[in-house]
């Protein structure tokens, strides 16, 4: 595996593969990989020729008071992961490489950036859509992979892409969870022993929302009632958000219709944890 930290070279590797006419996979992180991450390596290494996998802590999607500074960070760990599951590139530019100085250029997906974690975090999915413009500009992929954790992320992509009129193909991988049903997540880290086991009534929640709707069950109103009551039977859960949303325009809906997505955003600590499920009726 090569490891590249300039622009201009990830770019020149990446031109050469698209003359040879390989097809290039590529997943962006921002490391501290753990088996989610993993799993969408190995759906990548299904998918085309070459991997390219992105470790970036993007700074302009933390907000002043969040935890870039203290964002978990391990590059040798990461590294030999990826080396092990046969990844070509590991790009791992500076952010003074991505953000030069003078830097000014934003991509805002307006209305999709608005609600769920839009509310609580401003401005991050402005920072989240301009990295993924870059990422994508520099390393020219042919298809992405982004996981459905970050469902919301995964449709303002979707969008981004649609509308600047990408020629890349956006895959959206199944959440990886624990055994214990916990969403496999970078941030876990930051979760003391009791946290952990409060943490999986994320989980238990969607579980049970799942089940009400396969009983025939529509009502937002009961559904988040019994979301909400299951996620406060723990004294450690401060819910952010809990809501029911049409999947694909993240608008608040009144009953479930076709797609819709329960999105949780539930702080423990000093760790902020997000969950969802598709639910289809
Ligand atoms: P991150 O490093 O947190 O920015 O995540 C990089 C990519 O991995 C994003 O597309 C995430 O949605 C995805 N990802 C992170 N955790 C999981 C998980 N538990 N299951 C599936 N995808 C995940």
């Amino acid at each position: 595996m090569q490891i590249i930290e300039q622009i201009a070279d990830m770019r020149r590797w990446s031109e050469g593969e698209r003359r040879q006419a390989h097809r290039i996979v590529f997943v962006p992180t921002m490391g501290s990989l753990h088996e989610g991450h993993l799993s969408l390596v190995r759906d990548a290494k299904t998918r085309g020729d070459r991997v390219v996998v992105s470790i970036f802590v993007n700074p302009m999607q933390f907000g002043p008071s969040e935890d870039f500074a203290k964002y978990p960070r391990d590059l040798p760990r990461d590294t030999s992961m990826l080396e092990a599951l046969g990844v070509d590139i590991l790009f791992h530019p500076t952010v003074a490489e991505i953000y030069p100085v003078g830097y000014q250029t934003h991509i805002e997906v307006e209305n999709l950036s608005v609600p769920l974690c839009g509310m609580v975090r401003p401005g991050h999915f402005r920072g989240v859509a301009t990295v993924v413009a870059k990422l994508f500009n520099i390393v020219q992929p042919h298809l992405a992979i982004f996981g459905e954790k970050d469902f919301q992320q995964l449709q303002i992509v979707r969008r981004l892409v649609r509308d600047l009129s990408m020629d890349i193909e956006i895959v959206g991988h199944p959440i990886v969870r624990e055994a214990d049903g916990l969403a496999m997540s970078s941030r876990n880290a930051y979760l003391s022993i009791e946290e952990r086991r409060a943490a999986v009534c994320l989980s238990r929640a969607l579980c049970k929302v799942e089940k009400l709707v396969r009983r025939g069950e529509t009502s937002a109103a009961v559904l988040l009632h019994w979301v909400t009551a299951e996620i406060a039977q723990e004294p450690l859960a401060q819910i952010e958000y809990a809501k029911l949303c049409d999947a694909d325009s993240l608008q608040d809906i009144d009953r479930v219709q076709g797609a819709a997505v329960l999105a949780l955003a539930v702080r423990f600590g000093r760790a902020r944890l997000i969950d969802n499920r598709v639910i289809k009726n």
